[in-house]
């Protein structure tokens, strides 16, 4: 039977360097904000998403990757290998396809956090998804601009926490109408009628990513 579920695509884990959140902590935090299914990207590597996705037992977790292009940016989830960054959009999204993945652009119009901008119109033809409310994203601009987008060009919208720490999560996410299997939450996305809600997380995220980022240099030293 189809429910309403709470999804966010959008979360790392201390598998970034920008991140220090720990498997068991996203799920008492998506837990506790009522989240029925995330996907766990983090930057060019998928070992921890493997990780939350073990230790989970009620919240759906989708293996994902949040993959550095030639021009920025995009999340490639439902994968079980992983992509290497550093290629160029059109090859890292073929890509993810041929690993049976689905394509979604994060923060395109966030200039200041490696948004794609407009080169999302060379691999329109592999976008799954557009996020159109990225709750890290400092301008609300980026975001309007991203949701204009994905109106002219009837691409299915997502808002995501692009959680970095604990207190981020639940900031936003989409609701799908969808049993929980994986295949039928990515059709409801893709069917278009997803209902989004998000909050923006400010400017203390980016403190703790600073601070988290020199912790991690101070370590390798
Ligand atoms: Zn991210």
């Amino acid at each position: 039977m189809p429910r309403r579920l709470k999804v966010d695509m959008h979360i790392h884990t201390y598998y970034s360097k920008d991140s220090d959140l720990a498997p068991e902590v996203i799920i008492k935090y998506a837990k506790l904000k009522g989240i029925d299914c995330i996907a766990i990207v983090d930057h060019n590597e998928i070992a921890g998403a493997f990780e939350v996705e073990r230790i989970s037992k009620d919240i759906i977790v989708f293996i994902g990757e949040e993959i550095k292009t030639e021009s920025g940016e995009v999340i490639g989830i439902n994968i079980d290998k992983k992509i290497k960054g550093g290629m160029s959009l059109r090859k890292t999204c073929n890509l993810i396809k041929k690993n049976g993945g689905f394509v979604i652009i994060p923060h395109p119009f966030d200039m200041l956090r490696s948004g794609i901008g407009k080169n999302i119109y060379e691999i329109m033809d592999y976008v799954d998804a557009i996020e159109v409310f990225n709750a890290r994203t400092l301008f609300n601009h980026f975001n309007e601009r991203a949701r204009k987008l994905a109106v002219e060009e009837a691409i299915p919208m997502l808002a995501s926490s692009d959680s970095h720490f604990f207190y981020e999560i639940g900031n936003a996410y989409t609701i799908v109408e969808s049993n929980s299997e994986k295949e039928n939450i990515l059709e409801a996305i893709r069917k278009g009628h997803a209902v989004l809600f998000g909050k923006g997380s400010g400017i203390r995220p980016h403190i703790s990513t600073f601070l988290v980022k020199l912790r991690k240099q101070l370590r390798q030293l």
